[in-house]
Formats: structure tokens, sequence, C-alpha cells
């Protein structure tokens, strides 16, 4: 059997649904260019998640290529709660009132069974509901009921999301519901479990102790709050996804591109993975070809340097979840044939940090680019290697080795990151050795070229890279070029 190798550097996230459940169909769509497969904890019963679980472990057994899982939590998503006489109809200029009463709701009132939300909100508070669909403004409130008066009406029905842009809410960042299926996803294993509506990096750090290093951790940053903490979530987080379906609800949506832009390149400068998320394709829902305007969108993404993109709906629910997959691959293919892409990279990039590791990171790349060397490929333990090689963004094909399936499943999300699964290996030479077999192997070089190695030695010891070395992919003169160690 051929390698699988993927012909762009961007990565592509796949959400699996009832249209993409089975295993021929979650088959076609790694095949077709899905790197991570997102579980969505917000549908679909422990059982079944554990179900899709197996069933990609399994093609990854067969395919033998790491892939990676993403499961995404709900968080807490405030709901209203049911109408005694199915939807109503709310007109512009009417008064409306959200409540604790368990009682079903009417024309003029509904409850809101979040108890914490009545004390938080503030009169002139906007209250938006079915995914912003309706808007509401707050005019009076008690810490059992908010009066508001609707600004922009509509079909209001059971059990419809609730978004409040303007209040830090005193939520927690995970609910009951979240840290059963947390604990439940990290027993699978898991490589990136994402949060939901962050408001602050305390949400993540709490998230951190329970994963306690099962999973890496990856920040939604849905919620305006999220935005302006965003640093400080950053910090906190292995990776960040801009979502920017409630984040589209909670702020006009013209204001999503620059913060798109401005996430996306903050994540560029710490190395730390960044998704692009939502509505990407979202005409291929229903059409099996999307609209230009999609198409643009997806590849603005992959021109700003983003790590990956994703497909939501597209891929969970829609008609046509492989040819989703396959456009998105085909978009990433064209952009990054574009002879403009490349200058466009590398103007994004940030000066690297001044740590030795940073250096050699940097010194591999220009040794590789400029003696047109076939791969680098980075000996990574931790992952931290292969991030920091991904940050760079080099021209040439970044081979991330290790002997953890866990870690080569992580960095499956990173841009540029071949991942391979190798042999424990305690010897650099070794390494070096097992690097350009690799590479041989995977077709990335042949016996004649050259490879540039990074690795931090020793190896168990996890942290910084110190090493780097240029290899003919030959085992003879690997050993006769004399790689001490
Ligand atoms: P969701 O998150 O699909 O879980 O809502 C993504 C988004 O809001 O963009
Ligand atoms: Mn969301």
């Amino acid at each position: 059997m051929t390698p699988l190798r993927r012909q762009r550097k961007v990565k592509i996230v796949a959400t699996l649904g009832p249209a993409s459940d089975s295993t021929e169909v979650i088959r076609a769509l790694f095949l077709a260019g899905a790197d991570v497969f997102r579980l969505n904890m917000s549908h679909g019963t422990q059982a079944e998640i554990a179900e899709r679980h197996a069933k990609i472990r399994a093609i990854e057994a067969e395919l033998n290529r790491p892939i990676g899982i993403l499961a995404d939590l709900q968080g807490p998503k405030l709901r209203i709660g049911t109408f005694a006489d199915g939807p109503v109809m709310l007109e512009s200029g009417q008064a409306f009132r959200f409540d604790l009463d368990e009682a079903k709701g009417d024309a003029t009132r509904v409850q809101l069974p979040h108890p914490e939300i009545f004390h938080a909100l503030v009169p002139g508070a906007a209250l938006l509901v079915n995914d912003g669909k309706i808007r509401l403004r707050v005019t009076a409130c008690t810490g059992e009921h908010a009066d508001t008066i609707v600004e922009v009406g509509g079909e209001i029905s059971d059990r419809k999301g609730v978004n409040v842009p303007d209040v830090m809410l005193p939520l927690a960042a995970l609910s009951q519901k979240d840290r059963s299926d947390l604990e439940f996803v990290c027993d699978l294993g898991v490589d990136w479990v994402a949060l939901s509506f962050v408001q602050r990096a305390e949400d993540i750090y709490e998230t951190r102790e329970l994963v306690d290093n099962r999973a890496a951790v990856l920040a939604k940053i849905e919620k305006p709050a999220a935005v302006d903490a965003f640093e400080a979530i950053l910090e906190a987080s292995d990776g960040i996804m801009v979502a920017r379906g409630d984040l589209g609800v909670e702020l006009p949506v013209e204001a999503l591109p620059p913060i798109q832009k401005r996430l996306v390149r903050k994540c560029r400068a710490v190395g730390k993975p960044v998704i692009v998320a939502t509505q990407m394709l979202e005409s291929m829902i229903t059409s099996p070809m999307p609209t230009r305007a999609e198409v643009s969108d997806v590849a603005a993404a992959i021109y700003e340097g983003a790590d990956a993109v994703m497909l939501s709906a597209e891929s969970a629910a829609g008609t046509y979840p492989v040819q989703a997959v396959s456009m998105m691959d085909k978009v990433a293919r064209s952009v990054e044939g574009d002879e403009l892409w490349r200058p466009m990279i590398e103007a994004a990039r940030t000066p690297p940090g001044n740590g030795v590791s940073d250096a050699i990171t940097v010194a591999a790349r220009e040794i590789a680019e400029t003696a047109h060397i076939k791969a680098i490929c980075c000996f990574t333990h931790t992952g931290t290697t292969a991030l920091l090689a991904s940050r760079e963004r080099p021209r040439v094909p970044i081979l991330a080795l290790t002997p953890f399936p866990r870690i080569a499943r992580r960095l499956a999300l990173s841009w540029g990151l071949h991942c391979i699964v190798t042999e424990k290996v305690n010897r650099f030479k070794m390494a070096v050795v097992s690097a350009a077999r690799a590479a041989r192997e995977e077709g990335f070089a042949t016996e004649a070229d050259q490879i540039v190695l990074t690795a931090g030695v020793p190896f168990n010891t996890p942290g910084s890279t110190n090493i780097l070395r240029v290899a003919t992919c030959n085992e003879r003169a690997i050993f006769e070029g004399g790689a001490e160690g």
C-alpha cells in the first residue's frame, strides 16, 4: 500500500454525526482528507460517542496513520423552557418576561431555568434567542425574573438557546453533564477536549485539572468576554477554536473577520494550533457545490496560516459529508499552490522566542530551505519540538516522529506536521536512522537525499530542543557519519 500523505499543510477537522456514523463513511472522510474528527457532546449519547471513537481507532489501525480525535463539550449553554401551545410569535415592541417558574410559557413569558443569570442581568443588557434571530432588551430585573422589550421579533419555541453577550455570566465552566462527559471521553482516550463558552482563563485551568494530562485542552472562543481575555486564555490552553457560530451571535457578524485574523495571528505567534470553524461550507449541507463566498472563506483562513479548517453540520448532518471534505482539500491545495500564498504566510510569521529551542528550530528551517533538503524531522516525546517546527511554517515538509501514539494523534491538528509513530529509541544515532527510514518509507526522501533532524536529548527528559543534525537518508552513511551517542 502506498503511504498516505496529504498534499497540503493546513489540516481538516470533520465533525461526525448521523450523516457520518458508519465505518465506511468515516474511512471515506479520512481518505478524502479529514485529519482530525470532532465528536460533539451536545448531540449523541455517551454510548454513541464511544462507538464513533472505536470506529475511528479501528480505521487508524487499519490504515496505519495517526488520527486525532477532538471531543467538544457542550459547556454552559443556556436554554429556555417549553411553551404550553407550541411556538409563539413575538412582535417587536411587545413586553416579554423570563422567569424561574416551571409552568409552560405563553405569549407573555417563558421559563429560563438558570437562577444565576437573573442575578447577573442588568437593565439595558441584550438577550438573544434562537441563534440571535430574536433580540430582546432587559428593562427591569430581580433575582427571579427579567422583564424585556422585544427589539427584533420572531418565532420562539421550546428549548431554544439563549445568548447574553453583554454580561460576564457567573456560570461554572463545566456543567454536571460536562463533568460526566469529560471524564468519559478522557477515559476513552480522546486526544483533545474542547471547552465551549469559555469566559476566562480560570475556566481552562479548572478543566485542565480534571483532564490531568490525559488529553490536550482547546478553548472555543465564542463569547466577547473570551475575546477580551484572549491572551490569558491562550496561555492557559493547548489550542484555540475561532467558534464563529456563537461568536457571530454574541457580536455583530462584521466584527468576526478582524477577530479571526487577530486570533489566528496570536496563536501562530506562540505556536499553538488554531482552528477556524463554523459555516465554512454551510451550503454543502444540502448542495453538492459550495458557494463562491464559502470557498473564499476557506481560502482566507488558509492564506492567514490557520492550522486547521473545520466542518460542522456539513460532515455531521449534511447530504454531502465526503464531498465537503474533498472540497476543503481541493481549496487548500489550490491556495497552497498559489505563488502568493508563501509570501503571505511568511509575512505573518513573527520573530521566534529567544531560547535555544527556538534558535535550533529556525536554523533547521533555514538550513533545509537553503540547501534544498527534503524534510525536517522532529523527534519528539512531548510534542514541543514538533510544535516549534510547525510554528516556523517552513516550505519543507515536517515529519513529527514520536514513540507515543497519543502525541502523534494530538499533533495531527497542527499545520504541516506529518506524524509518525516510531519505535522507542534511546540513542540519538538510532533516532537519525529511524527518521531517515521514515522519510524514505513515507515517500519524502530517497537514499541519496538529506534530512534535517531536530530533537531534545536525553530523550526521556521532556523539554527543550537542543540538537540539530543533517543526515543523508542512507543508513551506512549515518553510521559512518559518526553521530554521537
Ligand atoms: P458549536 O461551536 O458548533 O458547538 O456551537 C462552534 C461555534 O459556535 O462556532
Ligand atoms: Mn458554539
